[in-house]
C-alpha cells in the first residue's frame, strides 16, 4: 500500500494543527461576477447573499467591465481558446507582442515580457540576471513570491528594515564589493497600504551604483497622476531598472504577470528565465482582455480618479466613525484591531450587515496587528461607501470600539 493509513493519518494529524491554530482557510463561493456587489455563499450551503464587496484587488473595477469583457470575446473568436504552447515554441502570437509593447509605454520602460503571473515574474526574474557575484537587498516586507524569487537565485540575499533608507543606505556601503546590488522592494505593501519611498530609493540606487526593482502590483493602473504606478506617484518615472507587475489586480483582475524593465534585462528573462520557458503562454482571451485595458487607462484617467476619491471619502468616513485606521495614500486601508478574535468577530458581523471585508491575522500579519484590510474600488459609487461606513459604525458600536486608539483597545481586548 502507497499510500498508508500512517501516512493518512499524518497528514489528517497536521491539518487538526492547522485547525486548532485558527489557520484554516476556508473558501467563500461566489455566484456572481466580480464588482461592487457580490454574491456570497457563506457558511456553506447558504443561499447566497447579496453583499457589498471591500476586500477585491478590482482596484478600477475592470474586472468585469462590459469593453474588457466584449474584448476577451472578440479575442476568443478570433485567436481561440488556447495556445497549447509555451512562449518560444509556438506559443506567441502578434496581440501577445503587442500587450508587451503597451506595457512598456505604460510602465515607462523599455522592454516588456509576458509571464502566466506575477508569482512567476518574480520566481524567474531574480535567477535569470544575477549570479554568486551579486547581492540583492530587500525590503523585510516584500512579497511571498519576491521572497521565493530571491530563494531560487544564487546572488546574496539581505534585507533592510522595513522602508527604512538609513538602513537600506548602510546595506548598500557593507555590499560595494560585490559586482551587482539590486535594492528590491513592493510598490504599495499590501498590509498596511502604505508606499515605498522610491525617490529615495532610487537616489540611494544612484549614489551607491545599484539596480532598483519594483514589484507594482499593489499599483499599477492608479498610483501616480496618470495612473503608471509607484514610480509616477513618486516622480521617478522612466528610472526603474526593472519592474515587476500582474494583470491580476487593477489591469483587469484575470491573471498573467510581467517583467519590465531594461532591454538587456528582459531579453535575459526571455532566454533563461524558467517559468517563461516551462510554463504555458498567456491565453489570448485574457491578452485580448488586456489590450483593452491597456486603451481605457491611455485614454483617460477617470477611473483612477474616481478611485482616489472614494480613497479619500472612505479614509476620513473612517476615521470620523471613530476606527483606527493605518494612514497612506493608496487604496488599501486597513482598520486595526490588534486582537485576532475580534478582527474575526468583527468580519463576521460585518457580514451580517451586508458587507464582505476579511480578517487578517497571525501569520499574514505579525502577532497582536490583527485587522480588517478594506481596499476601494472604482467600481464602488459613493452609496455603497455610505452603506459600508453605516455597517461599521454598527458593528464597531457593538463592540464598544468607536473611538478607541491602540492603547485602548489593547487594554480591553488584548493581543
Ligand atoms: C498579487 C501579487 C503578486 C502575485 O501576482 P499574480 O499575478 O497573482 O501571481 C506578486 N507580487 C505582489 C506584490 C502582489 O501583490
Amino acid at each position: 500500500m502507497s499510500y498508508s493509513n500512517t501516512t493518512r493519518r499524518h497528514f489528517a494529524c497536521e491539518l487538526e494543527s492547522v485547525r486548532e491554530a485558527g489557520l484554516f482557510k476556508e473558501e467563500r463561493y461566489i455566484h456572481a461576477p466580480q464588482g461592487a456587489e457580490i454574491e456570497v455563499e457563506y457558511p456553506k450551503g447558504a443561499t447566497p447573499k447579496r453583499v457589498i464587496n471591500m476586500c477585491a484587488n478590482n482596484y478600477l473595477g475592470l474586472s468585469s467591465h462590459p469593453e474588457v469583457v466584449q474584448a476577451a470575446h472578440a479575442g476568443l473568436d478570433h485567436r481561440g481558446y488556447g495556445m497549447s504552447s509555451v512562449r518560444f515554441i509556438c506559443g506567441t502570437q502578434d496581440i501577445h507582442r503587442e500587450l508587451e509593447q503597451r506595457l512598456t509605454e505604460f510602465l515607462g520602460t523599455e522592454d516588456t515580457l509576458l509571464f502566466p503571473s506575477c508569482m512567476d515574474a518574480n520566481a524567474g526574474v531574480f535567477e535569470a540576471i544575477l549570479g554568486e557575484q551579486d547581492v540583492m537587498i530587500a525590503d523585510r516586507l516584500v512579497h511571498a513570491s519576491i521572497v521565493d524569487g530571491m530563494r531560487l537565485c544564487k546572488a546574496m540575499n539581505d534585507t533592510y528594515k522595513h522602508s527604512d533608507m538609513g538602513h537600506l543606505e548602510e546595506k548598500l556601503q557593507e555590499h560595494q564589493d560585490k559586482r551587482f546590488r539590486v535594492i528590491v522592494t513592493d510598490g504599495v505593501f499590501s498590509m498596511d497600504g502604505d508606499v515605498a519611498k522610491m525617490d529615495e530609493i532610487v537616489a540611494l540606487a544612484e549614489k551607491y551604483d545599484a539596480m532598483t526593482f519594483l514589484d507594482d502590483s499593489h499599483a499599477s493602473g492608479f498610483m501616480g497622476k496618470t495612473g503608471r504606478g509607484t514610480h509616477e506617484h513618486c516622480g521617478v518615472f522612466g528610472k526603474i531598472d526593472i519592474i515587476t507587475t500582474t494583470l491580476g489586480k487593477g489591469l483587469g483582475g484575470a491573471s498573467g504577470g510581467c517583467v519590465s524593465g531594461r532591454r538587456e534585462l528582459v531579453e535575459m528573462c526571455r532566454q533563461r528565465a524558467r517559468p517563461y520557458l516551462f510554463s504555458n503562454t498567456v491565453a489570448p482571451v485574457i491578452v485580448s482582455g488586456a489590450l483593452k485595458v491597456m486603451d481605457l487607462l491611455f485614454s483617460s484617467t477617470e477611473r483612477r480618479d474616481k478611485l482616489e476619491w472614494n480613497t479619500e471619502y472612505w479614509r476620513k468616513g473612517l476615521i470620523e466613525t471613530g476606527l483606527d485606521i493605518k494612514n497612506g495614500d493608496s487604496p488599501i486601508v486597513p482598520v486595526m484591531l490588534y486582537n485576532a478574535k475580534l478582527a474575526q468577530d468583527f468580519a463576521k458581523d460585518l457580514f451580517a450587515e451586508g458587507v464582505y471585508a476579511v480578517g487578517f491575522f497571525f501569520p499574514v500579519v505579525p502577532k497582536g496587528q490583527a485587522r480588517i484590510r478594506t481596499q476601494l474600488s472604482a467600481a464602488h459609487d459613493k452609496a455603497h461607501l455610505d452603506v459600508a461606513l453605516a455597517a461599521f459604525r454598527k458593528v464597531g458600536e457593538k463592540h464598544g470600539i468607536l473611538g478607541l486608539g491602540k492603547k485602548d483597545l489593547v487594554a480591553k481586548f488584548g493581543l
